[in-house]
């Protein structure tokens, strides 16, 4: 087989995780279309050292390699060689690293003008200010991976910005949307990773059960596409076949559907927004009738407009509010505060929050450790007291 020369050069940041995998099957099916030249990961050598081998990858870097651990061969190890390859020449970097640990691949990545697929919601919750201007002065575009941004990207090509009255986000409302509230206190780990229709990483997963997800996708929304807040919606939808969907002024709606699969957003993304041929299951719309919406229920999801207020009120109160919520998942998850108190967790720190206005990395770091503190200290020991 003759390969065309027009490959666009994929970096990938979070390769071994669930998103990452899901790429490196995308990249393999389509060898014509794609070459991965970089890829990162979190801690897992033995994974990195299989998608090396598989793909031919030139550079790798292991961000948290073990002391003493064998690398793969000609693997670099840390932070700094994570953003090194982040910032190779290539066509897109695709950014697929949970939470707050990918802020500084994607900078570098951004500042060397790279188009970024971010799948990591957290890095424009925490610092979308940052990122935009970072974007603006190198030329980066920022392209979505998340289902209902790539949904909203899908349904605004091509249209006049000015014509869209709102932006609709569904979520499927997770496992426990019908489960009795008072019931909610004794949720445990296992149950709340078990997601109904999306198959996807821990950590996106605990968010979904609270709905902390769908607050962390209005921030998201509201940078990628400049929208203001009171423009941005959310509904729930059980079965995720819409997306999201978009309203323009003449009343029009545009939705984009499909069955719930991440190999279509991250095809879409590393391919500019070109249609690969085959990617996702085909979708009837009649053997998914009838389709059900319902509007949020803020007492069962407080998530939702919590996150809107620290959208609200700017600066770095998403950052807190990013940070506070990944330390929560992390202590729920360890056993050391309950699921129903993830989100007024959340609430606390951003109430003790004081934002002194500065938009630096410095700052965005010193408030994302903040609240990280914060939820650390009002949760080692508390579940009982509590
Ligand atoms: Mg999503």
């Amino acid at each position: 087989m003759t390969l065309p020369t027009s490959r666009r050069r994929v970096v990938l940041l979070g390769a071994t995780g669930s998103i990452g995998s899901q790429a490196c099957d995308v990249i393999a099916r389509f060898p014509n279309r794609f070459e991965l030249v970089g890829a990162v990961a979190g801690s897992d050598g033995a994974a990195l050292a299989a998608i090396a081998a598989r793909f031919g990858v030139a550079r790798t870097a292991l961000v948290h390699a073990e002391p003493g651990a064998a690398l793969p061969a000609g693997c670099a190890a840390g932070m700094e060689a994570a953003c090194e390859i982040a910032a190779m020449e290539a066509d897109v970097v695709c950014v697929a690293i949970t939470g707050a640990a990918a802020i500084r691949p994607t900078l570098a990545a951004i500042d060397a003008g790279a188009t970024i697929a971010t799948a990591t919601k957290e890095v424009l919750v925490m610092a979308g200010e940052l990122v935009k201007a970072r974007a603006a002065t190198a030329g980066a575009r920022i392209v979505p991976i998340d289902s209902e941004h790539s949904a909203l990207w899908q349904c605004l090509r091509g249209e006049d910005p000015a014509s869209v009255s709102r932006l609709v986000l569904t979520a499927s409302g997770g496992p426990f949307l019908r489960r009795p509230l008072d019931t909610f206190a004794s949720i445990t780990p296992a149950e709340a990773l078990a997601h109904p229709t999306w198959n996807m990483g821990p950590k996106v997963t605990i968010d979904s059960a609270t709905m902390m997800n769908k607050g962390l996708e209005v921030i998201e929304a509201h940078f990628l596409f400049d929208a203001p807040y009171a423009s941005i919606d959310v509904a729930i939808h059980p079965t995720s076949i819409v997306h999201s969907w978009v309203e323009f002024q003449d009343g029009a709606v545009v939705a984009q559907m499909g069955i719930p699969d991440m190999r279509v957003p991250i095809a879409l993304a590393l391919a500019d927004g070109e249609r690969l041929p085959g990617v996702g299951p085909h979708l009837d719309l009649r053997d998914v009738s009838p389709l059900e919406f319902l509007p949020v229920d803020g007492a069962r999801f407080p998530a939702v407009a919590l996150a809107r207020s620290a959208g609200e009120r700017g600066g770095l109160a998403p950052c807190v509010f990013n940070a506070a919520n990944e330390e929560a998942v992390t202590a729920f998850t360890a056993g050391q505060c309950r699921f129903d108190e993830i989100v007024p967790l959340v609430s606390e720190a951003l109430s003790a929050f004081h934002d002194h206005g500065a938009s630096s990395l410095d700052a965005v770091l010193a408030a994302d450790a903040w609240g990280r503190e914060f939820v650390r200290t009002n949760t080692v020991g508390a579940t009982v007291a509590r």
